[in-house]
């Protein structure tokens, strides 16, 4: 049987996964990342998980294609972590700093949400598909392009940006700096605040009794028909749709997924994105593309870090 080994390295945790050439996870384990012991840490902890899943599995690491990581950050088709807040890090070369330590394998490393897409394409929703786009919605909007199969990287190596494409200029402000990007509009914090916007201006709504808001006491709140709640989730959707529309007037994708936290809402959120998304694509482009879930939820970090190895 031919398999690899895919790790998504997080902030808190590194997932581990043995998986199969046609994207079964035949094993998995996490430990803690423990990012403040330093780069050199963290890589031994890879290492080690790595070896103790094959040894589970019975396998030597001969036996398994290679080893593929994805990082929460910017990477560099060398191998260098250029920038990963979560885990401090700051020009990093990460990759030659486990080929150090797994001498005759091979290794690869791409940021995590790039791997989430490449996982997609391959096993989840696009299974076998040429193009897709993914988009995941949480506390951040992020995504990653595959092309012909193959993550795109572009001339600065950091292309699928797709939480930082403007949809509202002069919009509000984003993490990144800049005003009216997706992420400032549709990702947590906007939601939050548009429903928050709403209360203040005195509108009547069954989320003024809710502890804290989070995006789930919206979407629960507007499954029971909340007029604020819908009307936050009419907003956030739209310019999800207008964002997926540029994607799709651009590149035409077999796929577009729509992953992350906020996506568990389901046919709530993707039914106003999809009717967004046909009101602003070019006539003739939208039907061509398939719009929805994305399949592999949290696995699909370390089952498309096995792809780019396998
Ligand atoms: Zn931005």
């Amino acid at each position: 049987m031919i398999f690899a080994l895919g790790i998504d390295l997080g902030g808190t945790d590194i997932k581990g996964a043995i998986v199969s050439s046609d994207g079964e996870i035949l094993r998995q384990d996490r430990v803690a990342t423990e990012a403040s012991n330093g780069a050199d840490a963290v890589a031994d902890r890879i290492v080690s998980l790595a070896t103790d899943l094959l040894d589970s599995q019975g396998a030597s690491p001969t036996e398994a294609t290679g080893l593929g990581i994805g990082v929460p950050g910017v990477t560099r088709a060398d191998g260098t972590v250029v920038l990963a807040p979560n885990l401090d890090w700051h020009h990093v070369p990460f990759k030659s700093k486990l080929q150090q330590r797994l001498p005759g394998m091979r290794v690869e490393i791409d940021n995590d949400a790039n791997l989430a897409a490449l996982a997609e394409a391959r096993a989840g929703i696009g299974a076998g598909c040429d193009t897709l786009v993914l988009l995941t919605l949480g506390t951040g909007i992020g995504g990653g392009v595959v092309i012909d199969g193959s993550i795109h990287h572009g001339a600065s190596h950091s292309a699928g940006e797709v939480g930082h494409m403007t949809v509202l200029p002069g919009g509000p402000l984003c993490g990144c700096g800049k005003r009216g990007c997706l992420e400032a509009l549709s990702a947590t914090s906007g939601m939050l605040d548009h429903a928050r916007q709403s209360l203040e201006a005195g509108e009547k709504s069954t989320l003024s009794d809710v502890g804290p808001l989070t995006p789930k006491a919206i979407c629960d709140a507007a499954h029971k028909g909340d007029r604020v709640a819908t009307k936050t989730i009419d907003h956030v959707t739209n310019y999800i749709g207008i964002a997926v529309a540029n994607l799709l007037n651009v590149l035409s994708p077999d796929v577009v997924a729509i992953g992350g936290g906020i996506s568990a809402a389901g046919d709530l959120l993707l039914n106003p994105i999809v009717a967004s998304a046909r009101t602003h694509t070019l006539e003739g482009l939208f039907e061509s593309t398939t719009i929805g879930l994305a399949e592999l939820g949290n696995d699909a970090g370390s089952i498309g870090g096995a792809y780019l190895v396998l």
